[in-house]
């Protein structure tokens, strides 16, 4: 039978790596609720609404009927990427622009309710594994497995640096560093919706796992 798996836990603790491949093996669907909040800060920044210094968030509020977020599955890369009004967007909401904007939009109440709607729909059928921050908390508070990654801010900066580097991005492990612990920080302390660890959540602390220990842990759970 067919189960919900939610994956929380701070900034870059690996938690998509773990959940697309726990859907792979599972044949499960993985949605990844980070890229939606990325994709919205991104039509933010597009349409002038975030701009050095100044946000204008009713402005973003305003214009949130006209965003439409959509994920389509990529069978080269066996995930489905994300998609802002029918444009590939999946390379583009990786950069540090928009890590560094990302918080701040994910406060917006607005936002997080026309987001978390979709989420709780696409998670309908069960045979879901979604990857975010409130995922175990406020979309499937009745989900039969909750997971809650962490590990060190600097095990995590280095993650996120190498990742960048490997695409081609002109970035420094200071301020990837700086914005881990940044989001961590908005993250876990906004008003709506804060990042915390579901009761019922079983903690995987990951800095001393490799990926292959970490997905036999998390496996093994999802199995019992
Ligand atoms: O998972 P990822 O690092 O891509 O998420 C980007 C940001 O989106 C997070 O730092 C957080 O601010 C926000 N987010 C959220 N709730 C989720 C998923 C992501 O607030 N369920």
């Amino acid at each position: 039978q067919k189960i919900t798996i939610a994956i929380d836990g701070f900034s870059s603790t690996g938690k998509s790596t773990v959940a697309k491949q726990l859907a792979k093996s599972l044949g499960y669907v993985y949605v990844d609720s980070g890229a939606m909040y990325r994709a919205v800060t991104l039509f933010a920044m597009q349409n002038g609404f975030i701009e050095t210094g100044c946000f204008d968030k009713d402005g973003l509020i305003s214009q949130l009927d006209h965003i439409k977020i959509s994920f389509k599955f990529n069978k080269d890369l066996g995930f489905a990427e994300v998609y802002l009004n029918e444009k590939n967007v999946e390379k583009d909401i990786r950069s540090l622009e928009v890590s560094n904007f990302v918080s701040p939009v994910a406060t917006i109440s607005e936002v997080r309710e026309q987001l978390v709607k979709q989420q709780q729909n696409f998670g309908k059928d069960k045979g879901v594994v979604m990857d975010g921050r409130d995922i175990g908390t406020v979309v499937f508070p009745d989900a039969e497995l909750k997971l809650f990654m962490t590990a060190s801010a600097e095990k995590r900066a280095k993650r996120r640096y190498d990742e960048l580097i490997e695409r081609g991005d002109d970035v420094s492990y200071d301020d990837v560093l700086k914005n881990v612990q940044t989001r961590d920080h908005i993250d876990s302390t906004r008003e709506d919706s804060p990042l915390t660890m579901a009761e019922d959540a079983i903690k995987v602390d990951n800095s001393s796992m490799n990926l292959k220990e970490q997905f036999e842990f998390v496996l093994k759970l999802s199995e019992d």
